[in-house]
């Protein structure tokens, strides 16, 4: 006897099958700040991983463009803070109001103990994709 499958349930089969199969010790899911940073300190380390992110590419929803002084450090430690530097950005050191008694400067940023004094301002898509570029040297990334 021949079994007859409805053509709706062999769709949802078809939905349902593995379109493509690949191996790997970590899959790291989310192409974002903590994503990248961590797919990268992974395939540094030689274990090979697999970085998820579900756009297409890193044009997403806007999640801010400014990197910290305590970033820029970690970046540093990790030897990739002068050549991100080089990424398109812009520096703000302080903030300044000008009000009728005359100006004021709230904060100011140049009083910090640290090579980067300033806010990195940089589009967040840069940043990952510097990270992601970096990532793409260790043959462990994918
Ligand atoms: C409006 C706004 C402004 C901000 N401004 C700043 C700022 O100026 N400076 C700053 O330092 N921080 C800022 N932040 C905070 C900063 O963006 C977040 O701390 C940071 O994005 C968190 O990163 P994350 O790694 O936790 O993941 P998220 O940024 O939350 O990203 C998660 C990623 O996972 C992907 N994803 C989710 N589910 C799946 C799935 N099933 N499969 C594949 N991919 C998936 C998503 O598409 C996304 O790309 C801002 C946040 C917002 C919302």
């Amino acid at each position: 006897m021949t079994a007859h499958v409805a053509p709706d349930s062999r769709q949802a089969q078809a939905a349902d099958e593995a379109r493509k199969v690949e191996q790997t010790t970590c899959c790291v899911v989310g192409g974002s700040p903590g994503g990248v940073m961590l797919a990268l300190l992974l395939a540094r380390k030689r274990v090979d991983v697999t970085l998820l992110e579900a756009h297409p590419n890193f044009e997403r929803e806007f999640r801010g463009d400014t990197i910290h002084p305590s970033v820029m450090e970690l970046m540093d430690e990790q030897g990739l803070a002068d050549c991100l530097l080089s990424v398109c950005h812009t520096e703000i050191h302080n903030l300044s109001f000008r009000t009728a008694a005359g100006s004021f400067t709230p904060v100011d940023f140049s009083r910090l103990k640290t090579r980067f004094p300033y806010i990195t301002m940089m589009s967040q898509s840069s940043f990952l994709q510097f990270i992601t570029e970096e990532a793409k040297r260790y043959q462990t990334f994918d």
